[in-house]
């Protein structure tokens, strides 16, 4: 039980190897008990509770370090229903103390060596050997001198050299596009993407049949990477098969399922395979996967230090342990968006971090409430951020009157108006709802085509693919013709 964290008992992470000084393993005790009862801290190793308003974001489930996911909500927790959302309590405590600037830098997943170690003798030491302050004197005698000099000490413990994350935006490090859909995006005009779900299957059939489907149609598609924690044919293969086939792949890469070891491997094996676009995701939590379910905190990272680190891979060529890149990858970096998920201002804060470490284009998730979009729109504008990353809507034309309550009443962060469900209720048969379901898309891509700061349009119009033709073609976009020679 803590005082400033969500309530609820999580057990403290564990040393890998046992402290063999008794004063010490002693010590730890007492600063987990404190720290425990406090902040629920679990004795990551790798404090940031200044960053996050005095809440421990270890207290998340997904061990989300760098702001809330697409679910959360004010009510809840989405993984776990009996707390509150870890994130949402940062956010609203970060208010309340005028500490939102803080929730801006760029956090480092965390050093397992560290884990289960104590922390307080250890800044101790690591202040004496600076010997560069904050000197306790200071606070009385020089106020600002004293503030300055803590927080580059503080800043120092928490920001690693093999991480350096901050709160700043860093251009893409390169001139010309690197993909087709990054030419596109620059060309300007109306941008189509789409999106494949892989096979339950080994064979790349499925693959071949839908990417004939979208290849005139659509600049690139996604190849999920399995969603809703459930396993299929990988995003890399089969974007790799796509790429063959002649679409251009926007590999998915979630954060779920690998270590760092793995995410920096999957990506450098994707820009060998002449894969350039890549979306990073956190993941859904092994919780809405068909089961048996996972030991918990199999989250290494999250998507914000995904793109930081895919960012300085393609930029500064370094990997996390510090290694060179002989050939920097290419990488086109996109990242996933929830307007709906909590108020707009908070989901601008966590797109804002994103566009800083390194999301140079957005895919939201569906869109059916245009006002509140909107409403999403103005508050990443507030944050200057319509200049800096293209935004392609999220649009999913829905199949059936079924899939309309479905979606608005079971998938968390989609809002679809009654008035949308009802009309998808009245509308008859299945060919009726099928007709009116595509009649709403249209009507939202017309007015995605009307606002300011959109650069396109991704449909998701998972297992119903061979729709996307007909919409694209009755919203008068027409066939796509390539502007950049293909990559392979
Ligand atoms: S809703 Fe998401 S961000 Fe919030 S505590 Fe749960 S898993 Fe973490």
């Amino acid at each position: 039980m803590s005082i400033f964290s969500p309530r609820r008992y999580q057990a403290p992470f564990r040393p890998m190897q046992r402290e063999k000084s008794l004063p010490l393993r002693l010590f730890t005790g007492f600063e987990q008990t404190v720290k425990g009862a406090l902040f629920g801290c679990r004795m990551c190793g790798n404090c940031i509770l200044q960053e996050t308003a005095f809440v421990c974001p270890m207290t998340c489930p997904k061990g989300l370090r760098n702001g809330l996911c697409g679910g959360a909500s004010p009510e809840h927790c989405e993984v776990d229903p009996s707390r509150p959302c870890t994130w949402y309590k940062i956010y609203e405590r970060a208010e309340r103390m005028g500490r939102v600037d803080r929730l801006l830098e760029i956090n480092a997943p965390i050093d397992g060596a560290k884990a289960g170690r104590e922390t307080w003798l250890e800044a101790l030491r690591t202040w004496r050997e600076r010997g560069e302050g904050p000197h306790p004197l200071d606070f009385f005698k020089d106020r600002a001198k004293f503030d300055a000099e803590w927080e580059a000490f503080f800043r120092a413990l928490r920001q690693p050299d093999w991480w350096q994350g901050d709160a700043a935006y860093h251009a893409p490090g390169y001139e010309e596009p690197v993909s087709q859909l990054e030419a596109d995006l620059r060309a300007g005009g109306f941008v189509v993407t789409g999106e494949i779900a892989p096979p339950l299957g080994a064979t790349g059939d499925i693959i071949f049949k839908k990417v004939g489907w979208l290849r005139d149609v659509v600049s690139a598609a996604n190849f999920t990477d399995n969603a809703s924690a459930t396993a299929r044919m990988n995003s890399l293969a089969s974007s790799h098969l796509a790429l063959e086939a002649g679409l251009e792949p926007v590999m998915q890469l979630q954060a779920r399922d690998r270590s760092r070891v793995a995410l920096e491997a999957d990506a450098l094996g994707a820009a060998g395979l002449g894969i350039r676009d890549i979306l990073c995701l956190s993941g859904d939590h092994q919780r809405f996967g068909p089961g048996p379910v996972v030991k918990p905190d199999q989250f290494d990272m999250d998507a914000v230090q995904v793109l930081w680190m895919l960012r300085r891979m393609r930029d500064e060529g370094v990997l996390l342990d510090g290694r060179t890149i002989k050939n920097r990858p290419p990488f086109f970096l996109g990242a996933a968006s929830s307007p709906f998920g909590a108020p707009a201002r908070f989901e601008a804060i966590r797109v804002e971090k994103k566009v800083n470490a390194g999301a140079q284009f957005i895919q939201t998730q569906p869109i059916f409430d245009y006002g509140r979009f909107t409403e999403w729109l103005e508050a990443l504008d507030k944050r200057n951020l319509l200049g800096k990353v293209y935004i392609l809507a999220g649009i999913i034309p829905l199949k059936s009157a079924r899939a309309a309550h479905f979606m608005a009443e079971e998938v968390p962060g989609v809002v679809i108006p009654p008035e949308l469900v009802a009309r998808m209720d009245a509308a008859g048969d299945k060919d009726g709802q099928q007709e009116e379901g595509v009649a709403i898309a249209l009507e939202m891509i017309e007015r995605f085509k009307a606002t300011p700061g959109i650069s396109g349009m991704h449909v998701m119009a998972v297992h119903w693919e061979e729709i996307v033709p007909r919409l694209v073609a009755e919203a008068g976009l027409g066939k796509r013709e390539p502007v950049m020679e293909a990559v392979m």
